[in-house]
């Protein structure tokens, strides 16, 4: 087959064609790349940050329809999908800050003069799943571009069309063609030949732990470093000490934003076992006021899941749950699934497995001790929150729960100028932050004789 169909979410309905790239496409594409590298990284940095910028500039012209596209393609709800086509436009504004940053070191030595440079890879390969596909892809290909690189990027084959338009808009905004190319095409072909193809340098991959084993052993047999962003199971710790009333209003939106098909989703709410009966009775009114329907109104919090499989495997979590209550979603066309409570055991399949859909599980802790304990029994390492009254609380536990990314009192997880990544089984390395576009180099060391 030389093409896929994709399938709006929201209705079930086919709605495009979209073409499957063949290995000869994906070949002569990283050597277009290959060329676009070396002018590029020849600019001045200057010029590389003016690009950078009018690529932005060029986002923010396009947000609505970005929005809309992502709307139609994943059932984002339409406030998430503005915010996020704009997330693009700062993440690219933030790494145009870098081309002129950065900056390598002096050290002193004997007889000479030593500087370190931090010189691009070359070509970055970024492998981007379904689930937040603009923003995901961005935190890869900005840096990555900053830092003197050219970038092959692979969007997930459910939800290509933001990233498809990305690549437009970039060369709209007078990237030099071949720089950023996006690539449609199965993960097996595609995704697989920027792990195998000699001319890229790094790989940055973001989706289930399982493929990101086989990317990271593939880019070992080439000796490529290789960014992960993989699952989670991010634990949401309720203190008796906590404002109850605020961390029973935010629990649902940190579970079920997205549906729930968010790496860094808190699917897991550990409650102090003194208030674990009042905490429930103030989750139950957040969880019925979710708004789940129409992805297009404003007013809606969560749309439905990706696809009718993916509706299945979520389904299956269910199967002999102890549910404590439930929301609503639609019923008919569409791949719709209710926000769902489930209180659970720790070695239960719903406490362990990363569902990837809008269900919670909640459990009772009896001290800090067994929070933390509770906290880190999982494979994963990704996100996580605590709610307490505490300070010193607040920072042990904070310290404790073995996780990249930790909100106290909250559950926000991203900013494009904060570090972002997972520990564990939940990644390697880290993207965003004040090191992101140096991510993308390495470091040269060059001594210079001034002895006469
Ligand atoms: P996935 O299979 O890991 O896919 C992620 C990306 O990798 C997609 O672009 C996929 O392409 C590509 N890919 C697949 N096989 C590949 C291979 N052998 N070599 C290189 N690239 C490959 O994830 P999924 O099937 O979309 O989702 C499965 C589960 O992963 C979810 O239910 C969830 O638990 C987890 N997940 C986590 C995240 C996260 O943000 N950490 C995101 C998405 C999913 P195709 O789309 O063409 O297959
Ligand atoms: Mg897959």
């Amino acid at each position: 087959m030389t093409s896929f169909t994709l399938i709006d979410p929201t209705t079930g309905q086919a709605f495009r064609d979209v073409p499957r790239a063949t290995l000869d496409d994906v070949d002569a594409a990283i050597a277009r790349a290959v060329d676009a590298q070396r002018g590029w990284a020849a600019l001045a940095p200057v010029a590389r940050a003016d690009a950078l910028r009018a690529f932005a500039r060029a986002v923010e012209d396009h947000v609505d329809e970005l929005a809309a596209l992502e709307v139609q393609n994943s059932g984002h709800p339409i406030g998430s999908a503005r915010w996020e086509a704009s997330h693009v436009a700062q993440v690219l504004n933030f790494s145009a800050g870098a081309p002129e940053r950065l900056s390598g070191q002096q050290i002193p030595v004997a007889g000479g003069l030593d500087v370190t440079f931090h010189e691009p890879y070359g070509v970055v390969g970024i492998i981007v799943p379904w689930n937040f596909p603009m923003t995901i892809a961005s935190w890869g290909f900005a840096p990555a571009l900053a830092a003197g690189n050219a970038v092959v990027l692979k969007p997930a084959e459910l939800t290509p069309l933001t990233a498809v338009r990305l690549g437009e808009l970039a060369l709209e905004a007078g990237l030099p063609a071949g720089l950023f190319q996006v690539i449609t095409g199965s993960g097996s072909l595609v995704g697989q030949r920027f792990v195998t193809h000699p001319d890229v340098r790094k790989v940055v991959f973001t989706g289930s732990t399982e493929v990101g084993v086989e990317v990271a052993a593939g880019c070992a047999r080439g000796l490529k470093p290789v960014t992960l962003e993989l699952g989670g199971k991010s634990a949401n710790i309720v203190f008796a000490d906590a404002d109850l009333e605020k961390a029973a209003a935010a629990a649902p939106g940190a579970v079920f934003d997205n549906a729930g098909q968010d790496c860094c989703a808190r699917s897991r709410i550990l409650v102090q076992r003194s208030v674990y009966d009042r905490f429930l009775e103030l989750l139950e009114p957040a969880v019925t006021a979710w708004r789940v329907g129409d992805p297009s109104r404003d007013d809606t919090d969560m749309g439905p899941l990706i696809s009718s499989a993916h509706r299945d495997t979520v389904a299956s979590f269910l199967d002999g749950a102890d549910i404590a209550f439930r929301g609503s979603a639609p019923d008919g066309d569409g791949w719709w699934f209710a926000p769902t409570v489930v209180l659970a055991q720790p070695e239960d399949r719903i406490a362990r497995e990363e569902v990837f859909g809008p269900v919670v599980a909640v459990m009772p802790f009896d001290d800090e001790a067994d929070a933390i304990r509770l906290a880190n029994d999982t494979i994963y390492g990704l996100a996580g929150s605590l709610w307490t009254e505490n300070l010193g609380r607040a920072v042990r536990v904070a310290r404790g729960v073995k996780s990249g990314v930790l909100s106290v009192n909250s559950h926000a997880s991203v900013r494009y100028w904060t570090p972002f990544g997972g520990m564990k089984a939940s990644g390697l390395g880290r993207e965003l932050g004040p090191d992101a576009a140096e991510h993308f180099t390495e470091t040269k060391n060059v001594f210079f004789a001034t002895d006469a």
